[in-house]
């Protein structure tokens, strides 16, 4: 991965002195944008300039060892899950796993229960011993129907009712978004199932592993590659018209690419505040939520429980959603869906540019997804060359 400077940029591509082009500007070296170059640079033999303003590679699942030499992940907890076969076999190029199955509790009524919400939360709740037969009459009895489930708030409801939405979700759902739940796509709160079993992992994905070295040392094999030279600390802006390239892919807010002409697209943000303590747990487990509107954070994170490492410190991270600072999610909701669909229309009038990832096609996308979109798009032009190529043979011949 040889790591260049913007006047080496400007020279061109660094596998090959006498060429002053790149055939690629991939902006964001997170998922979407490694991704992607790895595939054109190995499976095309093309040239790629990779370029981050973050100092660093794999975007938001970067990970590093903090001053105290714990493991930790600096934009929070990065769990890697899937029901993809062709996506595990795709990184397992760059990384070898450790099954980590991840489970989440949440601090309610004094208690730490599990959530997604089964059997154990609501016996420790209410004080009960049902068998998931009981459970199923429990939550029907309280569950009050929504005929047309449109809102964050509607799928909750409707399942579980307003008690448990109001202890689980409310609170935690108008910290995270800024918004209440009835305001929010049904997709949101969709994510998180009710079980009435003891099943208390997070995830129900067949896959569910972690990269054995950390995520920044899978990027760093994923982009070892001569064709791939790669800027850090450089926005887009300062290369655009510096640096020679035939195409462009922008895995940043594609509402930023256009100097939000339309409008900004809302993207909510977080703060995130790391410590490392003198104890070797500080936990039960990776992550603890906390519900509470009194409560100011989100959630906690443990790191060692999602790594594995053994150190006598550990180190955590609180989160503190907030509108302003850099953008991590984009919000689902319908009126945020009509202003991307315009910034979209404008995308596919601007020739030689692709917007991928979570940033550049405002999509609320786990990991394994944005993987599964960049393989996609590389699929595409690898199947636009295959036909220039044949064409080309039939003119010749
Ligand atoms: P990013 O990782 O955001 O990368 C985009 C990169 O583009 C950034 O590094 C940015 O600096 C760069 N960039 C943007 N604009 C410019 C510019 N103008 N010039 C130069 N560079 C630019 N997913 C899971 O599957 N499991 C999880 O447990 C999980 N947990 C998460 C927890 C948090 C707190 C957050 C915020 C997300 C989580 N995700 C999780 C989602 C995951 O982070 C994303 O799916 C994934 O990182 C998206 O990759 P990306 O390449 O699209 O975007
Ligand atoms: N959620 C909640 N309470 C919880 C966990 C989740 O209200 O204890 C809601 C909240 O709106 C959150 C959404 O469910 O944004 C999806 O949760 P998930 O953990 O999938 O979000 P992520 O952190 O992965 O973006």
């Amino acid at each position: 991965m040889p790591t260049i400077s913007l006047e080496a940029a400007k020279s061109g591509p660094s596998c090959q002195p006498e060429c002053t082009t790149y055939d690629y500007l991939i902006v964001g070296a997170g998922f979407a944008g490694s991704v992607i170059a790895e595939r054109l640079a190995e499976g095309l033999g093309r040239r790629v300039l990779l370029i981050d303003r973050r100092p660093h590679i794999a975007g938001n699942a970067y990970d590093h060892f903090d001053a105290a030499g714990v493991l930790v992940h600096r934009y929070g907890p990065h769990i890697f899950h899937t029901n993809a076969q062709r996506i595990v076999d795709y990184l397992s190029r760059f990384t070898e796993w450790r099954p980590y199955e991840h489970r989440v509790l949440a601090q309610v009524d004094d208690k730490l229960v599990p959530i997604p919400i089964n059997l154990t939360t609501l016996n420790t709740l209410y004080g009960l011993s049902m068998s998931p037969e009981e459970a199923e009459v429990f939550l029907a009895e309280r569950a009050e129907p929504v005929a047309t489930i449109r809102t964050s708030e509607d799928v909750v409801i409707n399942q579980i009712g307003r008690e448990l939405y109001e202890k689980f979700f409310r609170g935690y759902t108008r910290k995270q978004w800024g918004l209440d739940p009835s305001a929010l796509d049904k997709s949101v709160t969709s994510r998180i199932p009710t079980r009435t079993s003891e099943d208390d992992r997070y995830f129900g994905d067949t896959f569910q592993i972690m990269p054995r070295d950390g995520y920044t040392q899978m990027f760093e094999r994923m982009l070892d590659h001569p064709n791939i030279d790669v800027l850090l600390g450089t926005d887009f802006k300062a290369v655009r018209d510096e640096v020679k390239y035939e195409h462009l892919i922008y895995c940043g807010p594609i509402d930023e690419y256009f100097d939000f002409q339309l409008g900004r697209l809302p993207y909510r943000s977080l703060r995130f505040e790391h410590q490392t303590l003198e104890q070797e747990h500080y936990q039960p487990v990776a992550v603890v939520n906390y519900p509470h509107p009194d409560v100011p954070y989100t959630r906690i994170t443990e790191y060692k429980h999602l790594t594995g490492q053994t150190h006598p410190c550990t180190s955590i991270t609180y989160e503190f959603p907030c509108d302003d600072g850099d953008p991590y999610y984009p919000v689902p909701r319908a009126e945020n869906a009509e202003l991307y669909k315009r910034y979209r229309a404008l995308a596919e009038q601007t020739p030689n540019v692709t917007f991928l990832g979570r940033l550049g096609t405002y999509k609320y996308y786990n990991m394994d997804q944005v993987v599964g979109q960049a393989l996609a798009l590389y699929r595409d032009i690898q199947a636009a060359n295959a036909e220039v190529a044949a064409e080309t043979e039939i003119d010749a011949s």
